[in-house]
């Protein structure tokens, strides 16, 4: 086996396996290492396309021979090999950063710490109603640099992550969208907002003024950025709150107003497929980059209107005994949780708890004081949701199966009271992952 390869990816998932795929077509020695064992499915892909792998660990001699190191999402920047890649200074890079060299298809990426998946999803149905021949990527369904290697898009939807971001430095995003930036995945940034915010920024690092950037400016941390200056991006705030907007969105009374340099287009909250203040953000971002892209007002309309959300986000499952049952299971930090409670008028019997990735619950307290009535704890450990909560709700009753949290849910609210999973936290001390989580959710609620 060769020893000496241009570039090895670290990590054999979505992500990784594509990047090889990419390398390969474009002739460049690559090579895979995977810590853990490789799915079965992705080992076939690797081995039909004559891919070198090794798996269930790292080998030192070959991955330090590399000019450049592709590092899967998921793999964070402290363990040995990674340590030691940047301490010999071989170029770290994201799969985002790699496929982005092969295409010169106009790129849209969206970031935000909540509504990446929503907004961009949303955004690619605009796109692909509009008629365009586009593709949608990122941290969801199939890699982008697979998509690169076998299709030939014009235009791309990508989402994003910080942990994406951390590794591009020269992708450049035609349209960037910033939604939001609030505390998550601080374990990964040594428990540093700031240095989290920093890489959110990175969103539209390289734009130049043909360029546009979308971005909600009644969040601080952004707002507070953008006034620092030194963008020369075309600036497309949208705002809940301030109306002397003459290029982006805003909220007039009743409706949501998506304006440029031409026309306006004005919608009223109620026709907007997707509920929710959170969500007035994402339709004002996706309805912003479609005017952008010259989409036609009435395709632009019926989009923002006709969009199906995907599962797991404030997700209807059904009413038993007029108790109302949602399945919020992708609320995994404390501020997608926020907008949760803050979209039901009734009292909330709240499900919350998973793995702690180092939560600040403070902004909860006075949302949680006026509309929960009980708390059901579904986590191994649940002390912090106890510490947060014990003073102010009454009821707080520990599980740790979905079972039993349902039933306990069930039991203790009355007709017309709503039960909502919104968990604040990660699902992997109980869960193989949110999907997981919310499908046994949904399981044990029709079993009531
Ligand atoms: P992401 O891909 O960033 O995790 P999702 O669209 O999957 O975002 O939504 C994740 C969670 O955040 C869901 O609970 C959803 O209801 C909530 N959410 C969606 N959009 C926003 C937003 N703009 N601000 C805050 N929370 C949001």
């Amino acid at each position: 086996m060769n020893t000496h390869y241009q570039i090895v990816v670290l990590g054999a998932g979505e992500s990784g396996v594509g990047a090889a795929i990419l390398a390969k077509k474009n002739r460049i020695s690559v090579f895979v290492s995977d810590n853990g064992r490789i799915s079965n499915n992705y080992k076939d892909v690797l081995i039909n396309n004559e891919i070198d792998f090794e798996e269930l660990g790292h080998s030192e001699e070959i991955i330090m021979q590399a000019q450049e190191v592709i590092k899967s999402p998921g793999i964070p920047d402290d363990i040995p090999i990674v340590r030691i890649l940047a301490k010999n200074e071989i170029p770290i890079i994201s799969e985002i950063e790699f496929a982005a060299r092969s295409t010169n298809a106009k790129l849209i990426m969206i970031t935000g710490s909540n509504g990446k998946t929503t907004t961009t999803l949303l955004i690619f149905h605009l796109l692909k109603t509009a008629g365009l021949n586009v593709g949608v990527a990122g941290n969801l369904g199939e890699s982008f640099a697979k998509q690169v290697a076998n299709y030939d898009y014009d235009y791309y939807v990508l989402e994003i992550s910080s942990f994406q971001l951390d590794g591009m430095f020269n992708t450049k995003a035609n349209i960037a969208v910033l939604l939001n930036i609030t505390p998550d995945h601080l374990d990964r940034y040594d428990f540093n907002f700031k240095r989290y915010a920093e890489s959110k920024f990175k969103i539209f690092q390289n734009q130049s003024k043909e360029d546009a950037l979308i971005f909600n400016i009644d969040d601080e941390i952004i707002a507070s950025r953008i006034s620092e200056g030194n963008i020369p991006s075309q600036l497309y705030p949208i705002s809940l709150k301030e109306n002397n907007i003459n290029q982006g969105a805003y909220l007039n009374n009743n409706e949501i107003e998506i304006i440029d340099n031409k026309t306006s287009i004005n919608m009223t909250l109620e026709q907007l497929a997707l509920q929710g203040k959170h969500n007035v953000y994402n339709s004002m971002a996706a309805g912003v980059a479609a005017k952008l892209m010259d989409i036609r007002k009435e395709t632009l309309k019926q989009c923002l209107s006709d969009f199906h959300n995907v599962a797991h986000r404030l997700e209807y499952v059904s009413s038993v005994h007029g108790i109302r049952f949602i399945n919020d299971s992708k609320a995994t930090n404390v501020n997608a949780t926020w907008y949760a409670l803050e979209y039901y008028e009734k009292p909330i019997i709240w499900i919350a708890g998973g793995q702690d990735k180092g939560n600040d619950y403070s902004i909860l307290m006075d949302i949680v004081k006026s509309k929960v009535k009980a708390i059901v704890c579904l986590g191994e450990n649940n002390v912090p949701i106890h510490d947060a909560f014990g003073n102010i709700v009454d009821i707080i009753v520990d599980t740790n199966n979905t079972l039993d949290a349902v039933r306990k849910a069930y039991e203790l609210a009355s007709k017309d009271d709503v039960v909502l999973l919104s968990p604040s936290c990660a699902s992997f001390d109980l869960f193989e992952n949110y999907e997981d989580r919310g499908n046994q959710f949904k399981i044990a609620v029709k079993e009531l």
